[in-house]
C-alpha cells in the first residue's frame, strides 16, 4: 500500500487522486488541520498527527505500507517566521517520527515535498541542485533539516528517499474537481482570482522595490499535475534504482507579480485590482528553477508550462468552487 501523509493538503489530494485512478491502492494520513476531508472523498484515511509517533505507528501496524509520499507540514512562508517553534515541531519533529516508524518497519523508499525555499536568496538563476542552500525563512530551514536527515539515513542504508523541491505549485486537478483551497489562503495565485471573483477587493503586492523588471518579486510557478507526474516518476526511479537524490521542481521561467496580475487579468476577463504594500519577511526577490536534472535522470517533462495554462485550470476550479463553498 501506499501512504501519502498529508493527502487532504492541496499537492497530496491530487496524487491521491491521481493513484487512485492508476488503480493503485492508497491510504491517506492527516490532521485535517489545514486538509480538506472533502479533498480525499471514497479514499482510506486515517486521522492522526505525526507529532504524536503513537499515531503513525498504528498506520504501519495496521497496513502493509511499501512507499511513502511526505507531504504533511506547514507551508507558509510568512507564519513560519512569526511562529518558528509551530514549524520546528510540526515539520521536523513530524517527520523524525515517520522516519522513525518507516525503519522500524523497515519501508525504505520516501518521497519528500522539499521546497525552492532551501536555497534562499540563490547566487545564479537559474537555480541548480547544487548551488548553497542558504534559507532565509524558518520554512525553509525545517525543509533543508530534514533533508539533511534523510541524506544521513540513506548513507547508512536505512532508507532510500527523493526530495523534490518545489518551487510555486499553481493549477487544479485535469477535470478541475479538486484544486487550491488554503486557510488562511496567503497564496499569490489563488488571492488573484478571489480577487476576480469579487471575494477580495484587491491583491496587496508585498514589495516592488525588488532588483526585478518591475520591482516585483518573480517566481517559476509550475502546474500542480506535472509535479504529480514527477512524484511518481521519483518514487519509479527511486526503488529501480534503488538510489537517493534531490530534485528541483520548476519550469525554468519566471514571472514577476505583476505579470502573474497581467495575465489573471486576460484569462479571467475581470479588472482585478492590487495596491503596493510592505515587503513579506523572507521573501526572496527572484526563485527560478533549473530543472534539467529532473528531465534528465527521472525523464520528466512538464506538460503544461505555460502561465496561462496554468491559471486558466486554476480558475476553471475557483469558479467552480466557490460556488459550492458552502455546501464543504
Ligand atoms: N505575493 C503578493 N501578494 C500576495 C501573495 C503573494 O505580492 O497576496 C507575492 C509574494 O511576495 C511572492 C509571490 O507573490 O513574491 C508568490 O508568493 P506565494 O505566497 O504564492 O508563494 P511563495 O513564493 O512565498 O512560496
Amino acid at each position: 500500500m501506499i501512504l501519502v501523509t498529508g493527502g487532504g493538503g492541496y499537492i497530496g489530494s491530487h496524487l491521491v487522486k491521481k493513484l487512485k485512478e492508476d488503480g493503485e491502492k492508497v491510504i491517506v494520513f492527516d490532521n485535517f488541520e489545514r486538509g480538506h476531508k472533502w479533498a480525499v472523498k471514497g479514499v482510506e484515511v486515517v486521522e492522526g498527527d505525526l507529532r504524536n509517533k503513537e499515531d503513525i505507528k498504528k498506520v504501519f501496524n495496521n497496513f502493509d505500507i511499501e512507499e511513502v509520499y511526505h507531504f504533511a507540514a506547514y507551508s507558509l512562508v510568512g507564519e513560519s517566521m512569526q511562529d518558528p517553534m509551530k514549524y520546528f515541531k510540526g515539520n521536523v519533529c513530524g517527520t523524525l517520527n515517520l522516519i522513525d516508524v518507516m525503519t522500524e518497519n523497515n519501508v525504505r523508499y520516501i518521497v519528500f515535498s522539499s521546497s525552492a525555499a532551501v536555497y534562499g536568496n540563490p547566487e545564479k538563476i537559474p537555480i541548480t541542485e547544487d548551488q548553497p542552500k542558504n534559507p532565509t525563512n524558518v520554512y525553509g530551514q525545517s525543509k533543508l533539516m530534514i533533508e539533511n536527515v534523510l541524506e544521513w539515513f540513506s548513507r547508512l542504508n536505512k532508507i532510500r528517499y527523493v526530495a523534490l523541491r518545489y518551487f510555486n505549485a499553481a493549477g487544479a486537478y485535469y477535470d478541475g474537481s479538486i484544486g487550491e483551497a488554503h486557510d488562511p489562503e496567503t497564496h499569490l495565485i489563488p488571492i488573484v482570482l478571489q480577487t476576480a471573483l469579487g471575494k477580495r477587493e484587491k491583491v496587496y503586492i508585498y514589495g516592488n522595490d525588488y532588483p526585478t523588471k518591475d520591482g516585483t518579486p518573480v517566481r517559476d510557478y509550475i502546474h500542480v499535475m506535472d509535479l504529480i507526474d514527477a512524484h511518481i516518476k521519483a518514487m519509479q526511479w527511486m526503488k529501480s534504482n534503488n538510489k537517493s537524490d534531490v530534485f528541483n521542481l520548476g519550469n525554468g521561467k519566471g514571472f514577476t507579480v505583476l505579470e502573474v496580475i497581467e495575465t489573471a487579468k486576460k484569462v479571467t476577463m475581470k479588472d482585478i485590482k492590487y495596491e503596493i504594500a510592505a515587503r513579506r519577511s523572507g521573501d526572496p526577490a527572484v526563485l527560478v528553477a533549473s530543472c534539467e536534472k529532473a528531465k534528465k535522470v527521472l525523464g520528466w517533462t512538464p506538460k503544461s508550462p505555460e502561465l496561462e495554462k496554468i491559471i486558466s485550470d486554476a480558475w476553471k476550479w475557483h469558479k467552480n468552487f466557490e460556488q459550492k463553498e458552502t455546501i464543504f
